[in-house]
């Protein structure tokens, strides 16, 4: 089973060291490769990235972006530049334990797909970090049905099929293991270790907790409706249209029985409304069904997964 790791770096150039040296420790004896992408780093982290790779050359390979990207986008280079059966992903900045991968790598020789680390004693600042994230981790697994402690734990393993044929968009690496679920993989998590920072300093505040729910959003419609999209606009359309005909058969009601005046209340502003926003969604719907239709057809991409097939090869049989 060949390895590869995969890690993101944007100036931390007095991890990289600290973090081969683990790396190599934790991997010994396994076939494996590091594939380090250099997010644009500006802080010395590249020269310290070409030292090891010439150090190590068996094992490192590099992968120098041309500006700061962002680490989804980071991590998505790594990934079409990794060549194992494995890839596991894991942070740069040694907040994650490099001896923590020979335990996932069992997991997936045991069959799992997916093996998602979960940060049990997390090791950064309660109000900023912790909080909003398990905020963020209760959101997702109730909207995408696969329920995991921590999806924004980097370090996860995962058989390469997995990552095939899905793109990765803003902070959506978090978001593999849903999308694996959605795809029918096997997934467990494990405790991992988490340390806080020695070096450099973190990247992201706040503002990312956003960024996560609007791709959450953008998530939840790919695995529910990608295929069927009509389902969800059309099904509000018809929603809106029954609300605007119930509307109106109150309004006609009250004018037979009460004698009162159709276009004197607003209510009927709204029916027209409802109606026509109703039969706007439909139509959105139906040029979703033909995107939904370009997209799989002009990549030749089967709206199922396959696990394997059983039995079946014999020719002269047919
Ligand atoms: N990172 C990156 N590009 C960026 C920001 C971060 O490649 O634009 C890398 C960073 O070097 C680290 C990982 O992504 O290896 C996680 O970053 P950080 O530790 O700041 O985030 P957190 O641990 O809070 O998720
Ligand atoms: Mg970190």
């Amino acid at each position: 089973m060949r390895v590869s790791v995969v890690v993101p770096v944007y100036n931390e150039v007095e991890s990289l060291n600290p973090l081969h040296i683990a790396l190599t420790e934790a991997l010994q004896g396994l076939s494996y490769e590091l594939v380090f992408v250099d997010d644009g780093s500006t802080d010395g982290s590249n020269e310290e990235l070409i030292r090891l790779a010439g150090e190590d050359s068996t094992h490192v390979k590099v992968v120098e972006l041309r500006r700061n990207f962002g680490q989804t986008t980071a991590i998505a280079a790594g990934i079409d530049h990794a060549i194992g059966e494995v890839i596991v992903l894991i942070d740069a900045d040694l907040q994650n334990d490099p001896a923590d991968i020979p335990m996932m790598l069992e997991k997936i020789e045991e069959g799992y797909d997916v093996v998602s680390g979960w940060r049990m004693n997390r090791q950064d600042a309660f109000l900023t970090r912790t909080l909003p994230s398990r905020i963020a981790n209760w959101l997702i697994s109730r909207v995408t049905g696969v329920h995991l402690h921590d999806y924004g734990c980097t370090l996860k393993a995962y058989r390469r099929y997995v990552l095939q044929g899905f793109h990765l968009y803003g902070e959506m690496h978090r978001f593999i293991p849903a999308y694996a679920g959605g795809v029918g993989a096997k997934i467990i998590e494990v405790p991992v270790r988490h340390h806080s920072r020695r070096f450099g300093k973190a990247k992201y505040g706040l503002e990312r907790t956003l960024k996560v729910i609007l791709d959450l959003l953008t998530v939840k419609f790919l695995i529910s409706y990608a295929n069927k999209p009509i389902y969800l606009f059309g099904g509000a359309g018809l929603a809106l249209i029954l609300g605007s005909i119930i509307l109106l058969g109150y309004l006609v009601l009250r004018r037979i029985l009460l004698d009162e005046h159709l276009v004197r209340s607003p209510l009927l502003l709204m029916t027209v409304m409802l109606f026509i926003l109703g039969f706007q969604s439909i139509l959105m719907g139906l040029t979703a069904e033909l995107l939904a239709r370009t997209y799989h057809e002009s990549q030749s991409k089967p709206t199922y997964t396959v696990r394997r097939v059983v039995g079946g090869q014999h020719e002269e049989s047919l």
